[in-house]
Parts: C-alpha cells; structure tokens; sequence
C-alpha cells in the first residue's frame, strides 16, 4: 500500500483515521464535544498561538485540538477525506452551503470590489449577492453562458472597474437548463484584470457535478464550493457545505468561519463520512438512469425538449466545453412538456415513485417546477434569456431501478 496512489473511493473508508487513538474502534467515533483537554497548560499555550498565527508550525508539529468551533476529530478526518477527490490541498466543511458561500463571500470581497458572477445561480447565492453583498458596498455583474471571453471582459471594462475585480463566481452547469461555463475562459478573465498584488479570485460552486464529475481546480480554479446537502451527503437527511483550493486561501476561510461560527458539528460530518464512503457508486448508478431516463424523455410524443449533457451535438459550441471539463454528463435533467404550467403541474402531480420536492443528488428521484419553484424569484426578462419557461419540469435522478422510474414518468405522461 505504501507506494500505490490509491484511488479516493478505496480511502473513504479509512483516509486520516487511526483505530489506535479511538480504543480501537473501527469507525470513527462521533467526538460529541464542544471542548478538549490540554495535558499540560504548556501545551495549551502551544495550541493557541498557532491557532491565532503567533508563530509558524515546527517541523512535525501537529496543531492541537482547542475547542469544536476551531476544529474537532469529526471535522478535520472529514476534510481531509473530501479533499482527495478534488485533488485539493485544503477544504472547510460548514453547517450549509450557503454558510460556506457567503463566508467565502464575506472573506474575499471588500466594499467597493468588483464581483463577476454566472448568471442563473441558486436562488440563495443569488439573493446573498444582490441583497447582502452590495448592501456590504460589493459591485456586481452578471454573465451569461452564451457571452465570449471577449465579450465579458469588455463588458467589465465598460464598467469603470476592472481594476477592483476581485472574484469570478460561477456555477456550471447552470440549473436547470445545464448550460455549460467554461472554467479555463473564467480563469483567463480573472488574470486579465490581475495586476502584481492585486489578484481576482475564481470561484466554482461545483454541487451540480462534483466531486466526481468535475474538478474545477485542475482548469484553473481557485476555489471550490459544495453544497454537501446534495450528491456528497446524497440521503436527504442533512444539510452541509464544503470549500476546497490551496493551503494559504482555505486557512483565510477558515478564519473567518471561526468567527462567524459556521463550521459543521460533529454529528453532520459523521454522517458525510459515512455519505462518502458510497459516494462514487451512488453517483454512478444515478448517472446511468439519468442515461436511460433521458433517452426515453426524447422520444415522447408530449416531450417537446430534453436538457441533458448527455444528448449535446458534436457542432454545439457546448460540446467542446463538455468534452474538456466533465467527465460524465451527470444524473440532473430538465425537459419541457407540450404545454405549459398546467401540463407540467398535472405531470408533477401524476407521479407516483418520483418525489415532488426540490434539493438535488439524492438516492431518491425528484422532480420539480424551477419556473415557479427554485427560480420563481428570477424576473420575468431573465427566464425569458435562460429559458426558463413555464413547461420546463427539473429531474434529479436516484439510484432506483431505471424502468421503475422510467415506468412512473410514463403514466404520468400519459395522465397529461
Ligand atoms: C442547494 C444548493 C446550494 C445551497 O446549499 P444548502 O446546503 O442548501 O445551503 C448552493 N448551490 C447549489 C448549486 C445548490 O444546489
């Protein structure tokens, strides 16, 4: 074992946990405490000042564990663990993803920076940036997936403000419509306005296709978000977050986590931990129903379009960017029935297996109406530029058996 790089599906079971310091115990105990015992007050005083950054880590010195709103067991085996599929050299996990959005939010953006972001976002990181963020005296401007390299930075030169850009956010694909961003033309956008000390950020909330099917940091990423609530804690049974990128830009976030108190509990990444170790099979089977799914969605005569990765043509700008940047076309799939609100609510409420909530990633199949649901806070002029439209049903595919749900679809098509 020692020389073999193992694969992270073979280390989630095991990765930073050592049996001899847990009596024993195969499995990591759940460190159920808010405080820890110093041996000796020298050490105490040993912990605090590399907690508060007094001086630098000795060779081989392994900072002490303080109080569970720094650190705790639970949560530092978890982020080690979640790191190895992200190639990452550090990760923060937090209470929800949107405490570790705002707080890398909060942490990288100043009043009167300049913030890029992808536009459609989830609804919560959206309102955050256009409600709380400017309130703070962060500018902000949208993009969207059609607009070249080019076209952006042009479009942040007409602003006035290039020189305050401090981040590039964006989520890809976008929901509900899959369209593709490019992470590498993000990145050349963020340099382009990055000047000697001056540096813009680019941020990827990769809940969508992660950690399996996409990795942002290899295309030139800074930073990673997750919401682990989907595909990582995939149960539906918790509600978390994650942050991943480099040693220096990880150890910023998880200061200002300490102060905000969003870090998760023990109990939370106990259950990820215990969610991480099926991770890749959960994926995959979701991966191939979607495949079934989704072919079976394109030939029905009352399914007027399918919106699945899986089905771009060769000559659609897209596909080259699906090629390059996912190594699946992923288990999310939205289509439009023939019709509109009424047809598509008389579908979603036909069905029988496939549960009628919102939240993605799962072992259960959901279905729901973004138009008036996930995106009903986005104006009328930008569902019209996304394609957001009245007949569109989203579908987060589970790891149930594909002719069963490809048997509910059906008689709820035909209820229709
Ligand atoms: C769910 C979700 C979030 C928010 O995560 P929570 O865990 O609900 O706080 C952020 N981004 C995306 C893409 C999501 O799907």
């Amino acid at each position: 074992m020692e020389n073999r790089p193992l694969q992270p599906e073979s280390l989630m079971m095991s990765y930073g946990y050592k049996p001899e310091l847990s009596e024993g115990s195969l499995k990591c105990p759940i460190f159920q405490t808010s405080t820890f015992v110093f041996k000796k007050a020298e050490d105490g005083k040993a912990f605090f000042q590399l907690a508060y950054g007094q001086r630098e880590k000795l060779p081989g010195e392994v900072p002490g564990l303080i109080y569970s709103r720094l650190n705790n067991p639970d949560l530092e085996i978890l982020e080690d663990r979640l790191t190895l599929w992200d190639r990452a050299e550090a990760c923060a996990v937090f209470e929800s993803g949107m405490s570790a959005i705002s707080t890398t939010l909060m942490e990288f953006l100043r009043p009167g920076n300049l913030l890029l972001f992808s536009a459609p976002l989830y609804g919560g990181s959206d309102h955050f940036i256009k409600h709380v963020l400017t309130r703070m005296g962060v500018e902000i401007l949208p993009f969207y997936a059609h607009e070249s390299e080019q076209e952006v930075i042009r479009k942040v030169e007409a602003t006035g403000k290039g020189d305050k850009l401090a981040m590039v956010y964006l989520e890809t694909p976008a929901n509900p419509t899959n369209a593709l961003f490019d992470i590498e033309v993000c990145a050349n956008i963020a340099r382009h306005f990055s000047r000697g000390e001056h540096k813009a950020y680019v941020a990827v909330d990769n809940t969508y296709m992660g950690p399996l099917w996409q990795h942002p940091l290899k295309h030139g990423a800074d930073l990673v978000l997750y919401s682990a609530t989907k595909y990582i804690g995939g149960h539906s049974d918790v509600v978390a977050g994650a942050c991943l990128g480099s040693k220096e830009l990880i150890g910023r976030v998880k200061v200002l986590r300490t102060f905000l108190g969003s870090m998760a509990g023990p109990w939370t990444a106990w259950l990820l931990m215990r969610s991480l170790e099926t991770l890749k099979v959960r994926m995959e089977q979701q991966a191939a129903n979607a495949q079934q799914v989704a072919r079976y969605l394109a030939q029905h005569p009352k399914v007027a379009r399918v919106y699945y990765l899986g089905m771009l043509q060769e000559q659609d700008p897209q596909y080259a960017i699906y090629k390059k940047q996912l190594l699946s076309p992923g288990a999310m799939l939205s289509f439009d029935v023939q019709g509109g609100e009424a047809e598509a609510f008389s579908l979603l409420n036909h069905l029988k297996l496939i549960k009628l909530a919102v939240s993605l990633g799962s072992t259960e199949s959901l279905a729901q109406h973004p138009a008036t649901m996930t995106h009903a806070d986005v104006s009328a002029e930008d569902k019209a530029r996304l394609g957001i439209n009245p007949a569109m049903v989203r579908l987060s595919v589970g790891v149930e058996n594909a002719d069963d749900i490809i048997w509910d679809l059906q008689q709820a098509l035909e209820a229709v």
